[in-house]
């Protein structure tokens, strides 16, 4: 790790763009509900690592954590879905308006955004949330978002903010993601279980150890946990990004880290930057099925740059439309690929296995040779 506090500083230097993810735990106090002063030292800090050549976007939990407090509950374990997001619709607001206070107090502007990963599956809905906080960037405005809890069930949840915060990033075309936790960082086992942990400063690449050591949702309020960071560090890091992750509850560590302060994890990113929309394909549109491709036909795809044809196509697993995202599996079931499929689940039952020459006497049209065609395929 020789250069890992030049590569530090650069980074820090060169982010224009930064989302800032705060979890549940920064923003409440022991007693439950929103911790104003915490909420305000935070915005102060915000805005000083600003500092006129910064943009910052805002992913924000702590609705239902403000929302408990006020319907007098306690923690969420074992609540209803309805009742947790009827806590965050109460919660929401009072968030908004600590945020447009302190945010006020410096002279800043706010926005709310509530999305939901149905949104962001859409490609249109994509693009339009993508073009709503560019506008709100352009205009000197903190984009604060948040997930919308109402309509977002299981099926359509990002799973907590941490994951959603990696989709901001994507959306914003942001070149830092920066989480703020109640811990300070990325230790080699929980160092609340074991005292002897060691912390590590930079992370050069995500091992499946650190995958299988990082623990789950830790305190009562977030819902996400290590895992969940590390698995964020590793989408945006495929998407070119590096990301911190920093005891939020710890006064003056954000401003700090701007000023070359040690603190802090960073997941450096991989080196090469993939490209926006096959980012979206590979991690933030929905898969509405499988493709099980033939040996041959996974080796083309992996290794010689190829695009999927109907002869590599074995079968054909759930039903999905033209266009929608399909996983790609080996005959032994790992997905290797994901990717746009311009065949029907019904048109493939027909055409699996056969020559591209056979698609129209079969079909009784032919839009296409590919399956999936190589710009629509990501490799995972
Ligand atoms: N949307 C949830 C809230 O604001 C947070 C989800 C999470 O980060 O755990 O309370």
């Amino acid at each position: 790790m020789k250069n890992a506090s030049a590569d530090k500083k650069s980074i820090l230097s060169k982010a224009r763009r930064v989302v800032i993810k705060v979890g549940s735990a920064v923003l409440t106090s022991s007693g439950g509900g929103l911790d104003q002063k915490r909420i305000e030292q935070l915005a102060k800090e915000i805005v000083s690592i600003m500092d006129g050549r910064r943009e910052v976007v805002l992913v924000s939990s702590g609705a239902i954590a403000a929302g408990l407090a006020k319907l007098g509950l306690k923690k969420t374990k074992g609540m209803p879905l309805p009742l947790k997001q009827a806590a965050a619709a109460v919660g929401q607001s009072g968030l908004m308006w600590m945020y447009e206070k302190t945010f006020g107090a410096h002279g800043k502007k706010v926005a709310q955004v509530l999305l939901t990963r149905e949104d962001l599956s859409n490609r249109s809905r994509f693009l339009n949330a993508r073009n709503t906080l560019h506008t709100l960037l352009e205009y000197d405005v903190i984009p604060i978002i948040n997930e919308n809890d109402t309509v977002a069930v299981d099926e359509i949840k990002f799973g907590d903010n941490d994951n959603l915060s990696g989709m901001v990033v994507q959306l914003t075309d942001a070149d830092l993601l920066i989480i703020l936790s109640d811990i300070d960082g990325l230790y080699t086992a929980d160092p609340r279980l074991h005292p002897d942990a060691r912390f590590i400063p930079v992370v050069e690449k995500i091992t499946a150890e650190m995958e299988r050591g990082a623990g789950d949702a830790l305190s009562g309020v977030g819902t996400g946990g290590m895992r969940s960071k590390i698995m964020t560090a590793k989408k945006v890091g495929a998407y070119g990004v590096p990301m911190v992750i920093l005891n939020g509850k710890k006064t003056g560590l954000l401003a700090a880290l701007f000023g070359g302060s040690e603190s802090g994890t960073l997941f450096l990113p991989r080196l090469e930057k993939m490209d926006s929309r096959k980012h979206w394909i590979a991690y933030t549109a929905a898969s509405k099925g499988g493709i099980v491709v033939d040996d041959g036909g996974r080796d083309a795809l992996v290794h010689k740059g190829k695009s999927l044809l109907p002869g590599g196509v074995v079968s054909v697993e759930g039903t999905f439309k033209v266009g929608d995202c399909v996983n790609c599996l080996d005959l032994r079931g790992s997905v290797f690929a994901r990717g746009l499929t311009k065949y029907s689940s019904g048109e493939l039952e027909l055409i699996k296995g056969l020559k591209t020459s056979q698609i129209e006497p079969v079909l009784g049209h032919k839009d296409y040779d590919e399956v999936i065609h190589r710009d629509d395929l990501v490799i995972l």
